[in-house]
């Protein structure tokens, strides 16, 4: 170990830096306050990576690159290609799996090595603070360092009403095995869709119960009506303002929910709450140090990822400062540890035009704000452009599915303000103009760009 121990009866061992939790931002954190020759301890008592990279982002792009195959294999057919009963081409989910879980084993492994060639000190425990600058372990080993990041990222929530426990969450869906016939979603967030529409294109026949009266309340409501209508040319039920009061087991071992106005729906294999995420702050020690996490469970931090205790930071999920994303954790860990450790006094996150892909059939990817913000903040002054198309694949193939791809500006110039794009590949295509929207473009720069013929990209660049 590169630390310095105590020659004290306990344990005790001194680093500049100790990271709780070995997720994304941890991990983040570890490998920059290493790279500016820090000795760090990071302490993840589970395997590396969190929830991206165990139970999240990387096992779910997994399973949704498969449905995408799955759903590319029906099209082939109806373009000629010999496909033996290619509606329900058989998908061997366990098969699957293994190749799911050796990708995410390389990743483990390329942490490993990594940690080890920084010489970070990883400490398989959980660990507490212990007042200030004092955390402590599972194991009893107690840890000293004058900066300690907070990391632990947050778990999925059931409601709270009877048999509530009957049902799984998205930990859950990734030991399943197969598709279950019958499957209710509660919840019309991003974990919802994103599963939906994998679990229909597997196998499933997914219904979803959402007690608002639409999905994803936070995206542009015109791309949230064409996902709609798309998931409904799909298969899948959406059922909206529905308030679910309580899950009962049959005799059957099926599931069957009954909702607050009484109405009953049977028969579900399996009922998934999508019904968000709380941060993982209950066992952290926080009173030692007087820091008081809020009602959501968030630890309060300022802009610089400081919370009220000195020497004490948090970053990601468990701070509720910008989107609950993989990669604003990365961001902010990397900023707070150039600030402490790398002569950057003002590097801090800007959670501003942070870009985000829901990975629905098709992706919907947005940057920037919708029309409703953009009119809220700028009123008459907002400028809309949309293309509303069907790309040539499904055209060729008579799929119905169509794209919708919109950009939201302001003023003469026509700056943009928000890029909003359902459609095949709109996950790959947004990363690029999210850097254009935040050096601040107009539609003039756009329309000033030659296009790329044909693709659905080249709508954002014609659009008038
Ligand atoms: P979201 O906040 O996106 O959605 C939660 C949904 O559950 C909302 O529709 C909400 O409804 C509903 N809900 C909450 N409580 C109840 C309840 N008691 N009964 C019925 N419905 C309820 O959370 P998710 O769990 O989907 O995802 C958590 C976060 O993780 C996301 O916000 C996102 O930041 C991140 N994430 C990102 C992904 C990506 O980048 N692709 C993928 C997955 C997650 P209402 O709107 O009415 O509150």
């Amino acid at each position: 170990m590169s630390a310095v121990r105590d020659d004290g009866d306990e344990a005790l061992l001194h680093f500049d830096l100790i990271v709780l939790g070995g997720g994304s931002g941890g991990l983040a954190a570890a490998f920059r306050a290493a790279e500016y020759g820090q000795r760090v301890a990071l302490l993840e008592p589970r395997e590396l990576g969190g929830t991206c990279v165990n139970v999240g982002c990387v096992p779910k792009k997994a399973m949704w690159l498969a449905a995408d195959l799955g759903s590319r294999i029906a099209q082939a057919a109806q373009l000629g290609f010999d496909v033996p009963d290619a509606k329900r081409a058989a998908f061997d989910w366990p098969r699957f799996l293994t190749d799911r879980q050796r990708y995410i084993h390389g990743i483990h492994d390329s942490y490993r090595k990594r940690l080890d060639r920084d010489g970070i000190v990883v400490v398989p425990a959980r660990g507490r603070l212990a007042g200030p600058g004092r955390v402590v372990c599972d194991s009893g080993t107690q840890l000293t360092a004058p900066h300690i990041v907070l990391a632990t990222g947050s778990s999925p929530t059931r409601p709270d009403l009877p048999g509530a426990a009957l049902g799984a969450v998205s930990d859950d869906f990734f030991d399943w095995c197969a598709a279950p016939a019958r499957v209710a979603i509660i919840g019309g967030g991003y974990i919802a869709i994103e599963f939906a529409g994998v679990l229909q294109a597997l196998g499933s026949q997914v219904d979803m119960f959402v007690r608002d009266q639409r999905l994803l309340r936070q995206a542009d409501g015109e791309l949230v009506e064409q996902l709609q209508e798309n998931y409904a040319q799909q298969g899948i039920g959406l059922v909206f303002g529905y308030d679910l009061a309580a899950l009962h087991r049959e005799n059957d071992g099926r599931l069957r929910m009954e909702a607050i106005d009484g109405t009953v729906r049977a028969g579900y294999d399996q009922v998934l709450f999508a019904t968000g995420r709380r941060p993982n702050t209950g066992d952290l020690g926080l009173d030692t140090v007087g820091i008081t996490s809020d009602e959501a469970g968030d630890i309060p931090v300022d802009a610089w990822q400081a919370t009220p205790a000195e020497g004490v930071y948090a970053v990601g999920d468990i701070c509720g400062c910008g989107p609950a994303l993989t990669p604003v954790a990365i961001a902010a860990a990397r900023r707070l540890c150039d600030r402490l450790f790398g002569g950057k006094p003002d590097a801090k996150l800007d959670a501003d035009n942070v870009p985000s892909v829901v990975f629905s059939h098709p992706p919907l990817a947005m940057v920037g704000l919708t029309e409703a913000q953009a009119r809220e903040q700028h009123g008459d002054d907002v400028h809309v452009y949309c293309s509303n198309f069907r790309p040539m694949r499904n055209a060729l193939a008579e799929t119905a599915q169509r794209s919708l791809f919109k950009l939201v500006c302001v003023g003469e110039s026509r700056r943009v303000l928000g890029l909003h794009l359902l459609g095949d590949a709109a996950d790959e295509i947004l990363q690029g103009f999210a850097v254009a929207l935040k050096r601040g473009i107009t539609l003039d720069d756009l329309h000033d760009t030659i296009a790329i013929h044909p693709t659905s990209a080249e709508e954002i660049v014609l659009m008038r």
